[in-house]
């Protein structure tokens, strides 16, 4: 199917967008991979198909000017496109994920009409600035310091890790309104156009994996932001804003080891079909197909939670701890499936230009961002112990309900 650029995408239906989706992955982005690599980045064309194609606009409600995709949607479409490098992904994902959700949940209908189309269109590049040196995986610990003047505020620390920030318009920062106690910090988002003064980014001399997507540290001196830029119009509430469009990015994130998994897989089975050693072919030795094999439940397990997850998602409920979950199992599942792969193709998984080695370096980072796996296990542990102890069943349990209490069958009475 051939993918033309003045498809009228509002008046397209889902089955017809995943096929284009689909085309597009097949057609354009896994052919210029080698492209990508060479040049250090996603193209420039590339990220204008991206944008004719409605990519950055798959989670905006259409009244917004987005396609407005339900989670279920979404994943399935995380499924096609991260066949191809998850570098092509993270050119998107900061839009789709975290920030236009932040600013659906959380900002005001002026904020809303203003950013969201542009953001949709792909004319409006924005990134999510949370991460600083202090406050890696304790997120609360934002350093950053937003102090009040006059109607405004002004801005002082530093960020990092920031996916897409050195190209951004636009970044949500948070920041801890100056004087507030740290114990408890008042942390607020703010809308920060990267063209104020007192703005800038750099990237790192050396990316190990996600090379041609680079983040970027940006440092914040004196950065004068006007009242209205505080997302929503409440100080405090930023760090809400965050950890609600997180859940967002987590399922995307699950879909996209998916989607990874199962290209290095066709890649993998493919290599092992061709190349005979001993007279035969690799595929034909037992432990290989066993190797496959495993690799193929792994992802299919995944693929079922991720979906699973969206679809509770769908039905009008935010199952963290199954988001978590999915996240956690996913992330690791693609780690072990690119190192089984890696094995598999031999000295070529090492040397020279084969996508999976490239891959296998990409995927790494999955298991670090969107919290770490340890930090989920940890707070799927304690979600665990909470939920048991106050309802005597696990947290976003599936068991069926009370239709009289809504409660859940057999839990806790006393
Ligand atoms: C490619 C990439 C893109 C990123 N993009 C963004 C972005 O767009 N915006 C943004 O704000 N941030 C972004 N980040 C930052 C990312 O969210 C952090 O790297 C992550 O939260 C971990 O923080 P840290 O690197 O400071 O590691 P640390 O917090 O120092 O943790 C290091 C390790 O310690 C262990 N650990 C830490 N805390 C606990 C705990 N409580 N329990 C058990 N073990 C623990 C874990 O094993 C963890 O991996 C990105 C990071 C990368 C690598």
């Amino acid at each position: 199917m051939t993918v033309t650029a003045d498809h009228a995408l509002a008046a397209v239906d889902f089955d017809t967008y995943l096929r284009m989706i689909a085309a597009f992955t097949d057609d354009e982005l896994i052919p210029g991979e080698p492209e990508m690599v060479t040049s250090g980045g996603v193209p420039d064309e590339i990220v204008q198909r991206m944008a004719e194609l409605g990519l950055f606009g798959i989670s905006v409600p259409r009244a917004y000017g987005g396609l407005g995709w339900t989670m279920e949607q979404q994943v399935l479409l995380t499924f096609e496109f991260t066949r191809a490098s998850c570098v092509y992904r993270s050119r998107f994902s900061t839009v789709i994920g975290l920030c236009s959700q932040a600013i659906l949940d959380h900002g005001t209908e002026e904020q809303r009409r203003e950013m969201l189309p542009a953001m949709a269109a792909g004319r409006r590049v924005t990134s999510f600035a949370l991460t600083e040196p202090e406050a890696g995986s304790d997120a609360t610990n934002v350093q950053t310091v937003a102090r009040r003047v006059g109607d405004g505020w002004v801005l002082d620390g530093t960020k990092r890790y920031i996916t897409n920030a050195h190209w951004a318009d636009t970044l949500i920062v948070f920041a801890r309104t100056e004087g507030s106690p740290a114990e408890a910090p008042e942390i607020s988002a703010f809308v920060v156009d990267t063209t104020l003064p007192g703005v800038s980014t750099r990237i790192p001399d050396l990316m190990n994996g996600h090379a041609e997507g680079p983040v970027a540290e940006i440092d914040l001196e004196s950065v004068a932001v006007p009242g209205d830029r505080l997302l929503g119009s409440t100080p405090g509430t930023g760090l809400a804003a965050a950890m609600r469009g997180i859940n967002h990015a987590r399922l995307h994130v699950a879909a996209t080891c998916v989607g990874q998994a199962n290209r290095m897989l066709e890649e993998t089975t493919r290599h092992v079909t061709e190349r005979h050693q001993f007279g035969a072919p690799l595929a034909d030795l037992g432990v290989v197909q066993a190797e496959l094999g495993r690799c193929y439940a792994e992802m299919e397990a995944g693929r079922a939670l991720a979906l699973d997850a969206a679809r509770a998602f769908d039905g009008g409920t935010v199952p963290r701890q199954r988001i978590s979950a999915a996240k956690l199992y996913c992330s690791e599942m693609v780690g072990r499936v690119a190192d089984r792969c890696v094995q598999l193709l031999g000295g070529e998984g090492i040397v020279g230009p084969h996508p999976v080695p490239r891959m296998w370096r990409d995927v790494r980072t999955l298991r670090i961002y969107e919290g770490a796996s340890a930090v989920h296990e940890r707070n799927l542990g304690r979600a665990m112990v909470r939920s048991v102890a106050a309802e005597g069943v696990l947290p976003d349990s599936y068991r069926v309900r009370d239709a009289s209490s809504d409660e859940p069958r057999g839990g806790r009475t006393t």
